[in-house]
């Protein structure tokens, strides 16, 4: 049947695990925050993980690859499960597989503290984190994948960095840090996070995004060493801004930036490419966790005010900007208020977050 032409649709991959929990969480809040806004969603519910693996020979159809193409916005919950593993002994992840596929390059992971939620610095300045890791996602040392090379006495694995990549990489992160600026009143910065001391292919990485930061005067460029980074990280990290990185490093930098504001439940995450982009919780499908109602879904919640100003810069329109800055309002105000998820040591289950937050929407001052 024909959609309304303002409509959007959705391909929702709820996955495996926890990824099912959350998403079902996040979908209940979409549905008051789309009819306030006036916001056309049509989803399309999409089976694909290790699950799905297990049930049919495939972690993702073709035909469900295509639907997802061909969709607006990709929502995805978690995908993956332990006692799952494909011949070869790797873990199912079809969700690797979007990101290569539909040239997913930036992986654009914002960490922010919320009010009330506790972060793991004492230093009152930690309350100011506001970061985005923009890590590559279809290179860099993940090209190796099905690719590295085992034998008896050796194993080799590849690090790739493109020129085309990592100009657009860079083209995205300055871009990025220029709309902050706007939002934070405060000139941004660009950070490439890199080993260029080491590696001649970060060396490559770094002139490359010199030429790059010619094109944007008003926002500040450095580079930084991984190493020195986590330290950073870890020692004053309020001051950081946009910081690109390759691949496996952002992997990395990831875990320990979540770490930092409350942990994997409070991490969401884009995987944009020129066309295409998939929204899903930095975190994976917690076995030890799922099936309890337990999740924080938090994560997937600001993936999805994300996807909705991801559709408003496409043309969506200025209803799409408003509600993504409604919910993640509504987020802060829920947490302000004194939800407490189950992760930071509180009693409310993904659910009642989802509950606490739905009910935010259209309460704001
Ligand atoms: P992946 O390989 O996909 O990165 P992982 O093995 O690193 O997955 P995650 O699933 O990301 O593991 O999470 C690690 C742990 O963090 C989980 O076992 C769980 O205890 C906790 N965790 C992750 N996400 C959440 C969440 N949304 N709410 C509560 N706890 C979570
Ligand atoms: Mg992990």
């Amino acid at each position: 049947m024909p959609l309304p032409s303002n409509t959007h649709r959705i391909a929702v991959l709820p996955g495996d695990g926890i990824g099912t929990e959350v998403t079902a969480a996040t979908l209940a809040v979409l549905e008051p925050l789309a009819k306030r806004h006036g916001l056309g969603l049509a989803y399309d519910q999409l089976r694909a993980g290790a699950f799905c693996y297990r049930d049919t020979g495939t972690a993702m159809s073709e035909e469900t690859f295509d639907r997802a193409a061909k969709a607006d916005a990709i929502l995805l919950g978690a995908m993956g499960w332990p006692e799952i593993r494909t011949d070869d002994g790797t873990e199912i992840a079809p969700q690797l597989d979007l990101r290569f596929r539909l040239n997913l390059y930036a992986g654009v992971r914002p960490f922010r503290a919320l009010p009330g939620v506790p972060v793991a610095l004492a230093d009152p300045r930690a309350r100011d984190i506001d970061f985005v890791l923009v890590r590559e996602s279809t290179e860099g040392l993940f090209y190796s994948r099905d690719r590295g090379v085992v034998t008896h006495d050796m194993a080799e694995e590849t690090l790739r960095i493109t020129r085309a990549v990592t100009e657009k990489l860079a083209r995205f992160s300055f871009n990025l840090a220029r709309r902050r600026a706007a939002r934070r009143g405060k000139p941004g910065t660009v950070t490439l996070v890199d080993k260029a001391n080491v590696f001649r292919a970060f060396a490559f990485m770094r002139g490359i995004f010199s030429e790059i930061a010619a094109d944007f005067p008003d926002v500040v460029h450095g580079a930084h060493y991984v190493d020195a980074m986590a330290l950073d990280m870890v020692r004053k990290p309020w001051t950081l801004d946009v910081l690109p990185t390759e691949n496996m490093f952002g992997d990395i930098l990831s875990d320990l930036a979540a770490g930092l504001i409350g942990g994997m439940g409070f991490a969401p995450s884009a995987d944009v490419g020129d066309t295409h982009a998939v929204f899903q919780p930095a975190h994976g499908t917690a076995p030890d966790i799922a099936g309890q109602g337990l999740a924080n879904p938090t994560a997937t919640i600001l993936s999805a005010a994300m996807m909705l100003d991801w559709l408003a810069g496409k043309g969506a329109g200025q209803a799409y900007a408003d509600a993504a800055a409604e919910l993640d309002a509504a987020v802060d105000a829920a947490f302000a208020d004194g939800l407490r998820t189950a992760d930071i040591g509180g009693t409310d289950g993904t659910l009642a977050a989802a509950r606490a937050v739905a009910a935010k929407i259209g309460s704001a001052p």
